[in-house]
């Protein structure tokens, strides 16, 4: 573990990486925060000249890339469709659940985040093990499982096997998204490619296609923006 640098008031995460042959500079999507990735045995002090002169560069992707923000109280977030505003209690019990139009979260505030995600995760789950074996069936194929996961680079996946994960960013996302995204996987259990079979097979599913990938394309950011 090396200790971060911090380079005209920016801290930067220095990563020795075993394989890595040059530096690189980038700012990790998960968390929001910038990284410098060196060769084992590279010094630091040299890290530090090289973030130094991407500083202007380093400066532009920070300002396109919003800092991660956690979940918090008096919040409102729209989950699968549905407008709740959080509301911690703490000497409530059960966890997260809904109460009219709140989300009630429990227990102490350190953990609030962590149980509106688990929360959302369990919402996008549920929801899509039901959709995607609907529209599997519609296929005359079938699913074997159903993950969340927290994917930077895609919104889902599907196996040969049948095997569908989620990320479960897309609860925040409006419901024709969510359908959308699920759709799509699914029909890769057909067309295990994005031919134009593949896409006609989409578009017999799901007939706001076109409106859901533009809503992922313009939000995209606005989804990696939690932490
Ligand atoms: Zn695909």
């Amino acid at each position: 573990m090396v200790r971060p640098i911090t380079v005209f008031g920016i801290d930067v995460e220095v990563i020795r990486k075993t394989g890595a042959r040059t530096v690189k500079l980038k700012i990790d999507r998960k968390t929001g925060r910038p990284q410098v990735i060196i060769p084992f045995l590279y010094p630091v002090f040299m890290a530090q000249k090289f973030v130094e002169s991407h500083f202007v560069w380093l400066q532009a992707q920070l300002k396109l890339t919003p800092p991660k923000t956690c979940f918090s109280d008096g919040m409102t977030l729209c989950i699968l469709g549905r407008t709740l505003c959080i509301k911690h209690e703490e000497n409530r019990r059960g966890g997260a659940f809904i109460e009219g139009d709140c989300l009630i979260v429990t227990g102490n505030a350190e953990h609030l985040h962590r149980r509106v995600k688990d929360f959302i995760k369990k919402q996008v789950a549920d929801y899509a093990v039901v959709k995607a074996k609907d529209t599997a069936r519609l296929l005359n194929k079938s699913v074997t499982r159903v993950t969340i996961k927290d994917t930077v680079s895609r919104w889902g996946s599907c196996t040969s096997e049948g095997h569908l994960a989620f990320c479960w960013r897309l609860g925040l996302a409006p419901l024709y998204v969510l359908d959308y995204v699920i759709i799509h996987e699914a029909a890769h259990l057909a067309e295990m490619n994005h031919s134009r079979a593949f896409w006609k097979k989409v578009a017999e599913l799901n007939a706001d296609t076109r409106r859901a990938k533009k809503w992922l394309n313009d939000h995209a950011a606005e989804l990696h923006s939690f932490l």
